[in-house]
């Protein structure tokens, strides 16, 4: 049996088309794309056609992206580009239910004199503007919020939260992790100062990632070298990674693919329901089915582990996993603890999800294969 794949969280499906393209044109357009010679000018239109076309979906000036090695060097940078500031004092804000990238991150920035409080969410998982609200301060310098949580699909309130710090009496930067949200549910860029994107989450390759920075937020880098990406992210540009972005971001039609994981998800949510050991994560997440990202599925078999499903699964040809691939030799569930989510749940939770080419009969075996492993291990 073909492996079934259910982990697109993690990293999507390749899309070959996209990678074969862009490995092509790379080799075709070898030269440094910071040459002066015609190569190294032709290498130069292509990189910076591609970035134009990232730059027009997502509605920002093409000088405002700025390359890296993805997400978590997107996330480093903004962070890290504290300790350029004279004095290494006042307090960031970032959520409870943040990626790896942004959450330990954040404790380098403690020692160097930062404080970081962390904005509590709601048992279901979101962050709530008003508890944002009550969370600012006059010593704030940035807030760091993510678009979309990749353990639970929790749509978090960016456009709210961004709305009441720009509202607030003293300005500071407002920045997005927006990973499993670009490229698959509407995102806005107002009053967000900046933002992480990465490739391989759309099919596109490993390895690149943007982050879009304001032209109005400048920042001083940690890093320097030979100045390319505005002196933001020094380093010989990466034709490969630009133009593979570009492709997979002009392959995809966003709300055509939404529909179709719409679609699998309410089957994968009414094959949950079926098995009655099984409890969804929130619980009560289908009374507010809209907040939540088709894209991702969070259940658990209280009684069970998640490693002892991700296994069987695994062994039997199903890939999911326990939740974000990055912790997953962590035992401890930071997110799930965040949302005072029960410990018998969050010992047995599972992360199920989903992509475009993500068919109803995969998610049928998969319910199949659930139900055969609960048999199996708790009758
Ligand atoms: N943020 C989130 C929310 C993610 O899901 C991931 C990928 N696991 C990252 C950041 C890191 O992205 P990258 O692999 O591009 O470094």
């Amino acid at each position: 049996m073909k492996p079934i794949y259910l982990d697109w969280a993690a990293t999507a499906v390749p899309d070959t088309a996209v990678l074969e393209q862009a490995f092509t044109e790379s080799i075709q357009y070898y030269a440094n794309v910071a040459s002066r010679h015609d190569a190294g000018k032709q290498a130069s239109e292509l990189y910076e056609s591609s970035r134009a076309a990232i730059a027009r979906f997502i509605g920002c000036k093409p000088e405002e992206l700025i390359a890296t090695s993805g997400a978590t060097e997107a996330n480093a940078i903004i962070l890290l580009s504290l300790l350029q500031k004279q004095k290494c004092s006042g307090t960031v804000l970032i959520s409870s239910i943040e990626h790896d990238s942004i959450f330990n991150q954040a404790r380098v920035l403690e020692k160097f004199g930062y404080t970081v409080k962390t904005i509590p969410v709601n048992r279901d998982g979101f962050i709530e503007p008003d508890t944002v609200a009550s969370l600012l301060t006059d010593d704030t310098v940035l807030i760091a919020v993510m678009a979309v949580n990749n353990e639970t699909g929790a749509i978090q309130p960016i456009e709210a939260i961004a709305s009441i710090v720009a509202s607030h009496k003293k300005p500071m930067h407002v920045h997005v992790d927006a990973v499993q949200a670009f490229g698959k549910i509407p995102l806005t860029i107002r009053n967000i100062h900046s933002m992480s994107l990465s490739a391989h989450k759309l099919g596109g390759p490993k390895g690149f990632g943007l982050l879009y920075l304001s032209e109005k937020k400048p920042i001083q880098s940690l890093f320097q070298g030979g100045n390319q990406e505005r002196s933001i992210r020094s380093g010989t540009q990466n034709l490969y990674g630009m133009r593979g972005f570009a492709l997979a971001v002009h392959n995809k039609n966003p709300q055509t693919a939404y529909e179709h994981v719409s679609a699998i998800a309410a089957r994968l949510i009414s094959g949950l329901a079926s098995i009655p050991q099984v409890v969804l994560i929130p619980e009560n997440r289908n009374s507010n089915a809209n907040n939540f990202s088709p894209y991702i599925v969070a259940c658990s078999v209280p009684g069970l582990t998640g490693e002892v499903i991700v296994r069987y699964l695994s062994d039997n040809g199903i890939m999911i996993s326990t939740g974000s691939a990055c912790s997953s030799k962590h035992t401890e569930r930071r997110v799930l603890n965040a949302m005072n989510i029960d410990k018998k749940i969050s010992q047995g939770a599972i992360r199920i999800s989903l992509g475009p080419s993500t068919t109803q009969e995969q998610i049928d075996a998969f319910i199949t294969m659930l139900d055969s492993c609960i048999k199996k291990y708790k009758p």
